[in-house]
């Protein structure tokens, strides 16, 4: 067996392990094993691809010259012996509430590459001669193939910065509203099909022109990155980090055929197709128009600038709060970003306890997007040993707030906001949220009056029903357990 067909036999093999890794990864039981396949079908990629490489480079030349094949050898090494430190070091230290932004930072490497891979695939031309029956359509595909490439590569990867910045709050939340954005967008797009279309009719003889329109491409997508996610607020952040992931993934594809490697195609348009699926699915569960979202919030309007005067807000104390649950029948939880931040689910799943254990029926209610990214909750209370059969996803559970006594909303925020469900005019209006304020009592855990991602004072705070208790999380529920 030659190495070529070892190679591609390689390829078909790690192909189907990140089908296999897909199918595990969207379930609960199985997440572990579609792990260990995507790291087993990567391995043997990475080994396939360096041998296939290593054999070629007996046959390469550099302008005419030949060289030292143990120089790339070296440099390939490198390279993985550096990225594999750092990526095993950023994945060991990272919290699981900066675990999206390192995401997003990831996207943005991918979409990097592709730029690169792009401009390589420009400077060493096609592989093909003059001579060639279909010289002339295969250097148009190979020019198209370029554009395409770097125009995706440098979205994902403004895109994919911003979205970062945005995460960890180096950039502000809010939408960015330049006057015409839509224009822009759409303008921006139009001149990327036109400038392809010129680049790929070029002539190729003298190629300066080619790489002025290349540069003017390359700089068009790096703005229109920065835009189309600049201009998304906070609240449909976690659908363009799908649609990043989705993005990044057909920079990959794009890459694979500038390279003739297939692998890279299979995988890049399985990354690709499940991250549109998901933002996709984000988009119905939060019940926002996916077209919009992607494009950059299109007919989105900005947000009016909020003086409601919502009156007073009541505050309670861990003692009260633990009287009022000791009384309770029925008590539900909702979980949100302040509960990962404070890592208070250990506390939460002691609480949880106590109360069951006198006989009060407790459960949780999860909003899909609760917490910085999708199942973000349903993980840290899994870490802290709840029963999974407690814990009720939004639609389950929403109308059984009407007979809940008592319902603790621990560092949720813009998930609990009535606004969503009776101001048309909020930026979050349409957005299903747990209807907590149904309940006979609410108790509101959060440090302050600040509010949540999306920017959007929460009327919650101030009904009648409603009771503040100010601190973190975590040292607030410890309070509670002990006055009980
Ligand atoms: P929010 O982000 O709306 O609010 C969290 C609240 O927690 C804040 O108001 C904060 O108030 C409080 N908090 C922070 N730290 C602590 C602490 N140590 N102790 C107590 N409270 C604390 O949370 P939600 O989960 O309700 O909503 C998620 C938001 O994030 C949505 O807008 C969603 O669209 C967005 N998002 C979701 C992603 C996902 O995939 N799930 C991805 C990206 C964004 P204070 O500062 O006063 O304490």
């Amino acid at each position: 067996m030659t190495i070529e067909t070892m190679t591609f036999a390689a390829y078909i093999v790690a192909s189907l392990l990140f089908i296999l890794s897909l199918a595990g990864l969207s379930k609960h039981e199985s997440a572990k094993s579609g792990l260990t396949y995507g790291m087993v079908g990567m391995a043997i990629a990475l080994a396939a691809t360096i041998t296939m490489m290593v054999k070629d480079l007996d046959h390469l030349e550099f302008a005419g010259a030949s060289f030292n094949k143990w120089l790339p050898i070296g440099l390939l090494i490198g390279a993985i012996v550096i990225g594999a430190a750092i990526g095993f070091w950023r994945a060991k230290v990272v919290e699981m509430t900066g675990m999206p932004e390192l995401i997003a930072l990831l996207h943005s490497f991918v979409g990097f590459a592709a730029v690169l891979i792009g401009w390589n695939g420009a400077i060493t031309g096609v592989h093909a001669s003059p001579g060639d029956a279909d010289y002339g359509a295969l250097v148009g595909i190979h020019a198209a193939e370029v554009a395409i490439g770097i125009f995706i590569g440098a979205v994902t990867l403004t895109g994919s910065i911003v979205a970062n910045l945005k995460l960890s709050a180096k950039m502000k939340s809010a939408p960015l509203m330049l006057p015409g954005k839509n224009v822009i967008n759409v303008g921006s797009l139009v001149a990327f099909v036109v400038l392809t279309g010129v680049y790929v009719a070029r002539d190729v003889k003298d190629d300066t022109v080619g790489y002025v329109l290349l540069g003017v491409i390359t700089a068009l997508a790096l703005f229109l990155g920065w835009h189309l996610v600049a201009s998304i607020g906070g609240g449909d952040m976690p659908v363009v980090i799908s649609m990043l992931n989705s993005y990044s993934g057909w920079a990959a594809a794009a890459s694979g055929f500038l390279l003739g490697n297939d692998l890279l195609i299979v995988t890049g348009a399985l990354v690709g197709s499940s991250g549109a699926y998901l933002s996709y699915i984000m988009c119905k569960a939060m019940n926002r128009s996916f077209i919009s979202v992607i494009a950059g919030g299109f007919g989105i309007e900005a947000p009016a600038s909020d003086d409601t005067d919502y009156g007073e807000h009541r505050e309670i104390q861990a003692d009260a709060a633990a009287e009022l649950l000791a009384g309770a029948k029925s008590v539900v939880i909702t979980p949100g970003y302040g509960m990962a931040v404070a890592q208070a689910q250990y506390p939460v799943a002691d609480l949880t306890a106590k109360l069951r254990a006198k006989g009060i029926e407790v459960r949780f209610g999860i909003h899909p997007v609760a917490g910085r990214l999708p199942g973000h909750m349903n993980v840290l209370l899994a870490e802290a040993k709840l029963p999974y059969d407690i814990v009720m996803e939004l639609e389950e559970i929403n109308d059984d707030f009407a007979e809940t006594d008592v319902v603790l909303v621990i560092g949720a925020n813009d998930t609990v906001n009535p606004a969503a469900a009776e101001d048309p005019s909020s930026p979050i209006a349409g957005m299903p949220v747990l209807e907590v304020w149904n309940a006979k009592d609410v108790i509101v855990f959060k440090r302050s009056m600040a509010a949540g991602y999306a920017g959007v004072q929460n009327p919650l705070f101030f009904r009648e029903n409603t009771q503040m208790l100010f601190g973190d999380a975590k040292d607030r529920v410890e309070d509670i357990i002990a006055a009980l």
